[in-house]
C-alpha cells in the first residue's frame, strides 16, 4: 500500500529538491538542528518542511502541501513558521522558494535589530541597498510574517530580529545560495565591526550595482561576483 501511495504522490522531484535543500542548510553550516524550515510553490499550493521531523529522517511523503488558505491533507503537521512563507508567495509573484535558517552570524546580527548595510557591493545580492531586520514578534504568528513580508518590500532576503533570517528567490538552487551570501555577509559585517565601523557604500554605487546586477539578468546573483 505504501508503494502504491508513493506511486501516486504528486511532485515527487521538487519533494526531493526540499529535503536536498534543508539537509544542505546544515551541511553548509548556516542552520542548526530542526530549526529552519524550506518550502517551494508548486501551482497554486506550496509544499514546505514538516515541523518536528529532523532533516535527515524526512520521507517524500512527509513534506506538507499547503493550500493558500493554510489548510493541508494529512496528518504530519507543516512547519510552525508555514504563515511567512504563505504570505510571501501570496503577496510576491517573483518568489518560488524559501529557505529559512537560524544562521549564527545573520542572528548575531538580528539580536541586536541591525540591519546589514552597504558595507559591501554584495549586500546588492539581496535586492537593494541593504538588508532589513524586521522587528520582533512571536515565530508563527502573522505579527511576525507581517514584519517580514514588509522588511523584504523589494528585497530577497531579510534578518527576523532575536531569531533568524529569510531566503526568497525564483527556486531553492537560488535561495540557498542567497542564505549562505547573506550568512557570509553578516560574517564579514561582523567582523569589520570588532575593528571598527565600516565606512557605508553611497547610494549612487549601489544603484550603479544594482543595475550590473539586473543587466545580467535573470542569472544567479553570483555571476555579477566575478
Ligand atoms: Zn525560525
Amino acid at each position: 500500500m505504501a508503494f502504491l501511495h508513493l506511486q501516486h504522490l504528486p511532485h515527487p522531484a521538487l519533494r526531493a529538491d526540499i529535503i536536498r535543500t534543508a539537509l544542505q542548510m546544515n551541511e553548509l553550516g548556516i542552520n542548526q538542528g530542526k530549526s529552519g524550515n524550506v518550502s517551494a510553490r508548486v501551482e497554486d499550493e506550496f509544499l514546505v518542511t514538516p515541523t518536528g521531523i529532523p532533516y535527515e529522517k524526512i520521507r517524500s511523503e512527509e513534506i506538507v502541501a499547503m493550500r493558500m488558505d493554510g489548510t493541508f491533507e494529512g496528518k504530519i503537521l507543516p512547519s510552525s513558521e508555514w504563515r511567512f512563507h504563505r504570505d510571501i508567495y501570496a503577496a510576491r509573484a517573483d518568489v518560488h522558494a524559501i529557505v529559512h535558517t537560524h544562521a549564527t552570524f545573520a542572528t548575531t546580527l538580528a539580536c541586536l535589530d541591525r540591519a546589514i548595510p552597504p558595507f559591501h557591493y554584495m549586500v546588492a545580492a539581496a535586492g537593494g541597498r541593504d538588508i532589513r531586520c524586521a522587528p520582533y514578534a512571536t515565530f508563527g504568528t502573522q505579527e511576525l510574517s507581517d514584519h517580514a513580508l514588509a522588511a523584504l518590500r523589494d528585497r530577497k532576503a531579510c534578518l527576523l530580529s532575536h531569531h533568524g533570517m529569510i531566503a526568497c528567490a525564483a527556486d531553492l538552487e537560488k535561495a540557498l545560495a542567497l542564505a549562505v551570501e547573506v550568512e557570509s555577509l553578516a560574517r564579514m559585517y561582523w567582523q569589520a565591526l570588532q575593528i571598527g565601523e565600516p565606512a557605508l557604500l553611497p547610494d549612487s554605487e549601489m544603484a550603479t550595482v544594482l543595475e550590473k546586477f539586473v543587466a545580467y539578468g535573470q542569472q544567479s546573483f553570483t555571476d555579477g561576483a566575478g
